[in-house]
């Protein structure tokens, strides 16, 4: 049964987008709305919530917000280890997730698509097909929360997951949950590398199974994983099971109960590297679980935009052509951007920023093969220089701004510069986005 949320009291923990729309939407519903945000913020921003009789406090959270909530919806930025949440558990507040919130709210089935990469692009791609049938949307992680879609009368939410909101979402229940792949990042906020795997893991269990779970073929842990999960099991980047989506041939397959048919050419996929096509195979089954024909998905690929700083081709100049992959902030990312140019190509890696010290091994590796100057800017500089070169590679250059390293990058004339850093941009950017622009700005203004 839906709560009534009349004179219930709520307790907002941080003033973020997702917290913003979800004190906007049970404040509409009668509810009596706190908001709590430990930075110290401006409130004169916040009158559009403070007129509508939202409660915002900043600086610090008070007893007088906490006291009697009726539930708390935290914002998937604060760390469990946080106090807050031991004085919630004192008071015996529940907490959920917004996304839970969403979900509890709405009748409509949700298609969850989380990994440690490809979530924005494919949950993207994915709602872009949906489209050409439903009233389908892209939210979640992807910067629309789902609370913000409520009152629109949707067909399916596709909702991009982190683990953050996984892990405080204990009732949550998808109608089809993908797992794209699983490589180690955020573990200082999980604690640990296990946390973070069983926070991902949560939805594909009872209670919260799906009636279809979509993974990587070629993660191993994700394989060994599958088996203990009750839902019907679909698999891509491979033929693997009965239930597939692949590519052979040249062609994207996909099978089911060991019935294959032909998707499309690859050749008419406007997206590039292995990694991509991962990610197509997954909203392919998404698509095709929902039951779209096979043309509508093909047109709806071919029609996809590649969403901005992820491996995004920029422009060519005097034969060098530049990529933007700034959304790249670990290795791994970095790595299968880097594997997607043949070996004798003469590339340019432009890496760096600020470390997150996570293991360097197959990164060097892909750049031997891979790379022929890497040229490093940020805090990252030392630890990526002596790393590369215990591999072996020499090739290596110190900048201190993306604009001399793209400079420099350009001036070698190589077959292509890629900006692919392996790293957070918070040493020197507000934000992968900031970072990726000043990039693309810079290529297509300056060299
Ligand atoms: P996320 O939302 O999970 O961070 P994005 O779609 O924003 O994923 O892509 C983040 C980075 O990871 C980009 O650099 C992109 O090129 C790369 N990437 C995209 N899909 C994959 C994938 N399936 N495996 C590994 N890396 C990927």
């Amino acid at each position: 049964m839906k709560t009534n949320w009349f004179d219930k009291k709520v307790l907002i923990l941080g003033l973020s987008k997702s917290g913003i729309a979800a004190a906007k939407y049970l404040n509409d519903k009668g509810a009596d709305v706190y908001i709590t945000e430990i930075k110290e913020v401006n409130l004169d921003n916040y009158k559009e919530l403070t007129d509508a009789g939202i409660k915002i406090e900043s600086g610090h959270h008070s007893e007088e917000f906490i006291k009697d909530s009726y539930l708390a919806i935290t914002s998937p930025g604060i760390p469990p280890q946080t106090e807050i949440f031991n004085k919630l558990k004192e008071e015996k507040v529940p907490v959920i997730s917004e996304i839970e919130l969403a979900y509890k709210e709405t009748g409509k089935p949700f298609i969850a698509i989380t990994g440690t990469n490809g979530k924005t692009t494919t949950t993207s791609l994915t709602a872009h097909i949906l489209q050409q049938e439903y009233k389908a949307e892209a939210c979640g992680n992807i910067g629309l929360p789902p609370c913000a879609l409520l009152t629109k009368d949707l067909d399916y939410f596709v909702l991009e997951v982190s683990s953050f909101q996984l892990h405080y979402s204990d009732a949550f229940q998808a109608q089809i949950a993908c797992w794209l792949n699983f490589t180690p990042d955020h573990v200082n906020w999980h604690g640990s590398l296990e946390n973070y795997f069983n926070d991902k893991a949560k939805i594909f269990k009872t209670p919260q199974a799906p009636a279809f779970a979509v993974f990587n073929a070629k993660d191993e842990k994700l394989v060994e994983f599958s088996k203990e999960c009750p839902s019907e099991i679909f698999f891509f980047a491979d033929k693997m099971g009965k239930n597939a989506c692949y590519i052979e041939n040249n062609e994207l397959m996909f099978m089911r109960n060991n019935k294959v048919e032909k998707i499309m050419e690859v050749a008419d996929i406007p997206l590039m590297g292995e990694h991509n096509y991962q990610n197509v195979e997954c909203s392919v089954i998404c698509a095709k679980l929902v039951g779209l024909t096979n043309e509508q998905i093909a047109d709806a690929i071919k029609s996809f935009k590649v969403p901005a700083h992820r491996f995004e081709y920029v422009t060519e100049k005097e034969g060098v052509k530049f990529y933007n992959d700034s959304k790249a902030t670990n290795p791994e990312s970095a790595i299968v951007a880097i594997n997607s140019f043949p070996e004798d190509q003469n590339v340019v890696l432009i890496a760096g920023g600020r470390d997150k010290n996570t293991d360097l091994t197959e990164f060097c590796n892909s750049i031997k093969k891979h790379i022929s100057t890497v040229i490093l800017i940020g805090e990252a500089t030392d630890r990526f220089e002596e790393n590369l070169k215990n591999s072996g590679f020499e090739n290596i250059i110190r900048e201190n701004t993306l604009e001399s390293a793209t400079s420099k990058a350009y001036s070698l004339k190589p077959n292509a510069v890629l900006l692919s850093p392996a790293c957070a941009s918070f040493d020197m950017f507000s934000g992968y986005e900031e970072r990726g622009d000043v990039f693309k700005n810079y290529v297509l203004s300056e060299v």
